[in-house]
């Protein structure tokens, strides 16, 4: 039996998705720039995709820009931002995806910005009232802050924060990777001004994702070369990808509610049968508490051996997850997200993640080969 349970890292691709996509990899083939009919057909497809996804996010399509996934968009939002309108002071926290910790710290390190990043306690939130007082000694900052965290599942009361960087004029920008497609966004309300979406974290094709931004905000374009989306981004667009993507986060959206039952249910099943079968297991960050993501669960194992073989048995033994450690010597550099956190490094941890395609059986089956490994 294969499980493969790292859904966060990226899923499998729906059935549908890949049929919706089949006739643009053969038969429509145009350059969408194209002006014959056979680049015609290819641009409406474009244009098609992108009305769909801006409508189910409630949003308009001119605010949506297609990108190669969610590090791209991260990037383009950063880096456009913070150059363009001068921001003198970035805030983020340790905890965020390297796509935007990296892309921050190399603005830092040219010159072009300075960067704060928020405390962080060890259940993985920051601290509020250092992001106010921050905020109000450079009120035109440029915050970067996730939806949902990558590995320990936390979900962040983004709008709240967006709210009150922008009554003081900042911008702000949520890496919401983990969330498209996944929790329901209505762009009509949010004050966020930039959020991404990846087409692989929803059962969509890799290598192509979305930035979208909030009515009336204007950044340049960051990749030149051509007038494709709209002067933004020149190159010939991923078109049989673009196609995917809308399908996949239609059905992500439409099916959104029983999904999510779904997977909470075998979220909540692991949990039970790792507490009942294995002494001293814990969880890192607020994976295990209900108001973190539904499809991530970071257990932290008790000190054993069996420890630092865990992710090799688990593979092994056919199931795939991820791992991440606290420790930072050697040559395992470890997950900075836990080390953020101060989780202790002699434990070990693992990132177990779900989606619609796992079943009752596989968590029961995972669940039982831990308990043995943990029995020895
Ligand atoms: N941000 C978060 C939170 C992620 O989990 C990921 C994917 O691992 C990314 C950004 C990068 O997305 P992509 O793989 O589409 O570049």
């Amino acid at each position: 039996m294969k499980i493969y349970l790292d859904n966060a890292a990226t899923t499998k691709i729906d059935s549908r998705v890949a049929e919706a996509m089949m006739p643009y990899l053969t038969e429509h083939f145009g350059n969408p720039s194209s002006l014959h009919s056979f680049g015609r057909d290819s641009r409406s497809a474009i244009e098609k995709a992108r009305k769909k996804i801006s409508a189910l996010l409630g949003t308009q399509p001119a605010n949506l820009f297609f990108t190669s996934g969610g590090t791209e968009a991260d990037n383009q939002a950063i880096i456009s931002t913070i150059v363009a309108h001068k921001i003198p002071r970035a805030i983020s926290s340790p905890l965020e995806h390297h796509a935007v910790l990296q892309t921050l710290e190399q603005l830092h390190k040219n010159g072009q910005v300075e960067l704060k990043l928020l405390e962080v306690d060890k259940q993985g939130n920051f601290n509020q009232a250092q992001l106010s007082n921050w905020m109000e000694e450079v009120p035109q900052s440029f915050v970067s802050l996730m939806q949902a965290n990558n590995e320990i599942g936390n979900i962040y009361p983004v709008e709240e924060i967006a709210a009150e960087v922008k009554d003081r004029g900042g911008f702000f920008h949520s890496d919401t990777v983990q969330t498209t497609g996944r929790l329901r966004h209505d762009l009509a309300q949010w004050k966020t001004d930039f959020m991404v979406g990846s087409a692989h974290k929803f059962h969509g094709p890799k290598g192509i994702g979305f930035l979208a931004l909030r009515q009336d905000v204007k950044i340049p374009a960051y990749i030149y070369g051509g007038s494709q989306e709209r002067n933004m981004r020149g190159g010939t667009e991923n078109l049989m990808s673009i196609v995917g993507m809308a399908e996949a986060f239609e059905i992500s959206i439409t099916e959104l509610d029983t999904n999510r039952k779904h997977i909470e249910g075998l979220k909540n099943r692991m949990k039970e049968l790792i507490v009942a079968g294995i002494p001293g297991v814990g969880f890192n960050g607020r994976s295990a508490e209900s108001d973190s993501m539904y499809t991530i669960l970071n257990v932290s194992f008790p000190e054993s051996e069996s420890g630092e073989m865990l992710l090799f048995n688990l593979d092994i033994n056919g199931v795939a997850a991820s791992g991440g450690s606290a420790c930072s010597s050697g040559s395992e550099i470890g997950s900075h997200v836990l080390r953020g956190i101060g989780a202790n490094p002699a434990r070990a941890s693992v990132r177990f993640s779900f989606s619609k395609f796992n079943t009752m059986e596989e968590v029961e089956h995972t669940a039982a080969l831990l308990c043995r490994l943990y029995s020895k």
